[in-house]
C-alpha cells in the first residue's frame, strides 16, 4: 500500500517492471529509484491517493475529502535528485531554468561561473548559458562525505565542509568568481566556501542563490533548524552578504522560482520562503520553533 498525503507535500511515483511475464507495480519517492532496478516510470500518486498492490494488480482510492495540491518546492530546488522526473521533465532541466532566471534578474560581470557541487551546479549552468561567462569547475567534491545541513551539531557541520569541498587553486587565482548555490540556510557552508575560495587566491567573489532567502523552518517533514538558526529570518541580503565575506550577492526572486516550473503557482507549497504555511501548524510546535515576533502576529 501506498498513501499521499491530501496535499501531496511529498512525491510518490508509481513504477511496472516485468518479472516472469508478469507486470509488477513499485513504488517509490522519485523516479531515480525506478531507473535503478529497471523499472519504467507509470505516473505519480495523487494527492490523497491510496494505492493497494496485490496480486491482482493495482487498485486505488481517493480517501481524502479536498485534496489540494501543495507540492513541496524545495524537492524541485534541492532535496529531490536532477535525475528524478517532476512535471514530465528532470529536476535537472528544471534548476537549469532557475540559473537562466537568476542571470536575467542579477546579472554581475565576472570571469567565471561555478556551481557549489553538486547540488548549485545545475543551476550555475543555466547562469553562464544566459549571461554568456564562461562555466568552470572552481570546486572539487569528496564523494565519500554526506549532506552537510542535515548533521546534528554545528562543530559536525564544519568539519563535514572542511572534508567535503576542495577548491582548485589554479582556477581561482586571481580571477573574479560568481558562485551559484540552490540556497543558503544557516549560511555556515557558505561562509566557509567564500573562505576557501578568497585563500585559493579568488579576486572577487559573487554569490548568487537560485532560491529565495530561508526564512521559516519547515514543519513538514524536513528536519531544518528552529527560526533564529536561520540566517535570513535576522539579516537583511546586506548583512548577510557581509558576514559571508563575498562582494556581491543576490537571490532568486520568489515570483521567478514559481514561474520557472510552469505549473500554477498555487500547487506549491514555498512556506520556507514567506511564512505562508498551507497546512494549519499545531501551535506547540511553532512555539518550539518559531520566532517570538512571528508568533505575536
Ligand atoms: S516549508 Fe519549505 S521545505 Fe517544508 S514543505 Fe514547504 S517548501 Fe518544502
Amino acid at each position: 500500500m501506498g498513501a499521499r498525503d491530501p496535499n501531496g507535500i511529498r512525491p510518490l511515483v508509481l513504477g511496472t517492471f516485468l518479472s516472469n511475464g508478469i507486470t509488477r507495480y513499485v513504488l517509490a519517492s522519485e523516479t531515480c529509484a525506478l531507473d535503478i532496478i529497471g523499472a519504467e516510470y507509470l505516473r505519480e500518486v495523487e494527492p490523497g491517493e491510496l494505492v493497494w498492490i496485490t496480486e491482482a494488480g493495482l487498485a486505488s482510492f481517493h480517501w481524502a475529502k479536498k485534496p489540494e495540491r501543495k507540492l513541496c518546492i524545495f524537492e524541485m530546488i534541492y532535496f529531490a535528485r536532477p535525475d528524478s522526473l517532476m512535471h514530465e521533465e528532470t529536476l535537472y532541466r528544471y534548476r537549469v531554468r532557475l540559473g537562466e532566471q537568476l542571470a536575467k534578474e542579477s546579472p554581475v560581470d565576472a570571469d567565471f561561473v561555478m556551481g557549489v557541487p553538486d547540488s548549485g551546479i545545475p543551476a550555475a549552468i543555466g547562469y553562464s548559458r544566459h549571461s554568456g561567462i564562461p562555466y568552470e569547475e572552481g570546486l572539487i567534491k569528496n564523494r565519500y562525505v554526506g549532506r552537510t545541513f542535515i548533521q546534528p551539531t554545528q562543530t559536525m557541520r564544519e568539519s563535514g565542509i572542511r572534508m567535503k569541498l576542495n577548491p582548485l587553486k589554479d582556477v581561482l587565482a586571481g580571477k573574479r568568481a560568481i558562485i551559484v548555490d540552490d540556497s543558503i540556510v544557516r549560511g555556515t557552508t557558505s561562509r566557509k566556501i567564500v573562505r576557501e575560495m578568497r585563500e585559493a587566491g579568488a579576486k572577487e567573489v559573487h554569490m548568487r542563490i537560485s532560491s529565495p532567502p530561508v526564512t521559516h523552518p519547515c514543519f513538514y517533514g524536513i528536519d531544518t533548524d528552529s527560526q533564529d538558526q536561520l540566517i535570513a529570518a535576522t539579516k537583511s541580503v546586506t548583512e548577510i552578504a557581509a558576514q559571508l565575506g563575498v562582494d556581491s550577492l543576490a537571490y532568486l526572486s520568489w515570483e521567478g522560482m514559481l514561474a520557472a516550473t510552469g505549473e500554477d503557482p498555487n500547487s506549491f507549497c514555498s512556506a520556507c520562503f514567506t511564512g505562508d504555511y498551507p497546512v494549519p501548524v499545531p501551535d506547540p510546535l511553532k512555539r518550539a520553533k518559531l520566532r517570538l515576533e512571528e508568533l505575536a502576529v
